[in-house]
């Protein structure tokens, strides 16, 4: 049996069977029934969204013998004619190919004399957009002054290119993508008819892959159709198209979610057996985290491709909207460096691993339920989100998003600035910023992290010196203590740095011992790294606590069954 292809079987014959582009055809469907019709048409659009196939529809709708309408009979000489692609007066010309003035000429020249069997004479100017300037010129012409009898169908991937001029005098059709469910249903439509089995992910793959573009679709199909031996089934059509199954990523995420990294390597490595793109597969990635976000934060929003909502929303409930977007940039970053990963695969696992390494551990600590748990382990927290799944997410995220930007203003007032007490001289050891000697004023266990902090060090001098415990001061010998854990902080070098930033700060000669601390020595002594991490600590503690007891706070949790995520609380000069 000679084969058709399905494009070309099944390219609609009448407006009533094009899929889309309803705002068009309500257009063309009206001028032609009112017969108001302008004489220069432009179909504009990405290819294969059907802007000839409305073209040629149109010029058959303008030559039925039966009268000009919006449904020709089809079965007139005229009408046959056109569909079989030999209509005398349709004239079809690809500017891609035929981009010299004399041809445009030529064309041209023909165009005051009467049709030869139609009423009007009709050109059909595909990727008009690639015709020389020269060219639009001799076109201009015959556009500003039109024979009534001739009508101008132009389409174009690229109307940009066009002159102003041209298109000023176009009525002009934007033809748009066609939706990816619009294109599924057609294509179980066109199986149907020819009664092939199919399988609706299968489809769904398909139309993803053809990306808004109807013909691509139907050229996958015949591909699908002929590599699964005359079935259309989701297992083959992913292998054709080397896609990743929607069921893959969604292990990813899941994965990541429950931060198993081995799960997570198990997928990658079965992506590779397959013999997957890795490229492709941080693009399903990007996709899968671009709705699980629009499913938090628009939860009224209606997903297109349903088959696998359901466990999206599963995992929606189980990962904040914070955390979704953390993901998404790294999935991004992965992308743009994956050309320069040693092979794709360790790219992709390395931006998997990074993933899991980013995703912040401490979360959702709910007001409500006056839970404290700075941490709670992720397990705990999948068995309490499931309550709050679907229409909840909606408030939940607003409120935190509202929470979150009162966190700002409402740590603000009462939180110390720490950072400034240490750049500024304090009161009392002020001599000390006066190039005071030792001697005068000398170094003590209590002046000793104020000291510190005014030394002019850098990298692991700094280091040492901030974490050095001060033991006591004998003539001009200094001792101070390391734990055995940072030790390799003190070698010659950084010695010798300390010595002389503290020799320039006193003004007198020193000499500098550093012993191993024990537990005890470093608890009794406070170093300047302890002492700044306690700030640390002190000022998250005030922060938290200002925000949980926040009248304006507690008042939106408890409206809108909000919390507040404990991790985006930071006091107002920290970075
Ligand atoms: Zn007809």
């Amino acid at each position: 049996m000679s084969y058709l292809v399905l494009a070309r079987k099944w390219r609609p014959k009448a407006f009533s069977e094009v899929v889309g582009q309803q705002h068009v055809l309500r257009a063309l469907i009206n001028g032609l029934d009112q017969d108001r019709l302008h004489h220069a048409f432009l179909f504009s659009g990405t290819r294969g969204v059907g802007k000839t196939t409305l073209a040629r529809i149109l010029a058959k709708s303008l030559n039925c013998e039966q009268g000009v309408s919006s449904q020709p009979c089809g079965e007139c000489q005229s009408c046959q004619e056109v569909d079989a692609g030999r209509f005398v007066d349709l004239i079809e010309v690809d500017a891609a190919s035929r981009t010299k003035v004399d041809d445009t000429r030529e064309l041209l020249d023909n165009v005051q004399y009467a049709p030869s069997r139609g009423r009007y004479k009709v050109y059909l100017i595909d990727e008009v957009h690639m015709l020389s300037t020269s060219s639009f010129n001799a076109l201009l012409k015959t556009l500003e002054e039109p024979p009534p009898h001739v009508k101008f169908l132009f389409a174009t991937t690229d109307p940009q290119k066009l002159p102003v001029t041209i298109l000023s005098r176009c009525l002009q059709f934007n033809l748009r993508r066609i939706e990816l469910k619009q294109i599924s249903d057609h294509l179980a439509f066109i199986l149907q008819q020819e009664n092939v089995e199919f399988e609706d992910k299968a489809l769904t793959a398909i139309a993803r892959a053809a990306d808004g573009s109807m013909r691509d679709a139907l050229s996958l199909l015949d591909q699908a159709i002929s590599f699964g031996s005359g079935t259309v089934n989701a297992l083959d059509v992913s292998n054709m198209l080397g896609s990743i199954e929607q069921q893959q990523l969604l292990h990813i995420v899941s994965a990541l979610i429950n931060q198993d990294g081995k799960a997570l390597l198990e997928q990658s490595h079965d992506l590779s057996v397959q013999g997957r793109d890795f490229n492709a597969a941080l693009d399903g990635l990007l996709a899968l985290l671009q709705r699980l976000a629009t499913l938090q934060l628009v939860p009224n929003m209606e997903l297109p491709d349903e088959d696998d909502l359901e466990k999206l929303i599963e995992i929606s409930a189980l990962v904040d909207a914070e955390t979704v977007q953390l993901l998404y940039q790294i999935a991004l970053h992965g992308k743009r460096d994956l050309p320069y990963a040693a092979d794709p695969k360790s790219g992709f696992e390395m931006t998997l691993l990074r993933m899991l390494s980013f995703q912040p551990k401490q979360i959702n600590a709910d007001i409500n339920t006056g839970s404290t748990e700075p941490e709670k382990p992720r397990t705990k927290i999948q068995q309490i989100m499931p309550q709050a799944a679907s229409p909840a997410i909606e408030t939940k995220q607003k409120a935190t998003a509202s929470i979150e930007v009162k966190t700002e203003q409402q740590v603000a007032p009462p939180v110390p600035r720490p950072t400034n007490q240490v750049q500024e001289a304090p009161p009392e050891p002020a001599p000390i910023n006066q190039q005071a000697t030792v001697s005068e004023n000398k170094l003590t266990a209590s002046n000793w992290t104020d000291t510190i902090s005014q030394l002019k060090l850098a990298a692991l001098s700094r280091q040492l010196a901030n974490n050095a415990a001060f033991v006591k001061i004998e003539a001009n010998t200094l001792y101070l203590s390391l734990t055995p854990e940072l030790a390799h902080l003190a070698t010659d070098k950084t010695k010798q740095k300390l010595v002389a930033a503290l020799e320039a700060l006193t003004g007198s000669s020193l000499k500098v011992v550093i012993e191993q601390g024990d537990a005890s020595t470093q608890q009794t002594s406070k170093t300047l790294a302890s002492q700044q991490a306690e700030e640390r600590t002190s000022r998250q503690q005030q922060a938290t606590d200002s925000i949980h007891n926040d009248p304006t706070v507690t008042a939106i949790t408890e409206a809108f069954n909000g919390r507040v995520i404990e991790s985006t609380i930071k006091p107002i000069d920290s970075d």
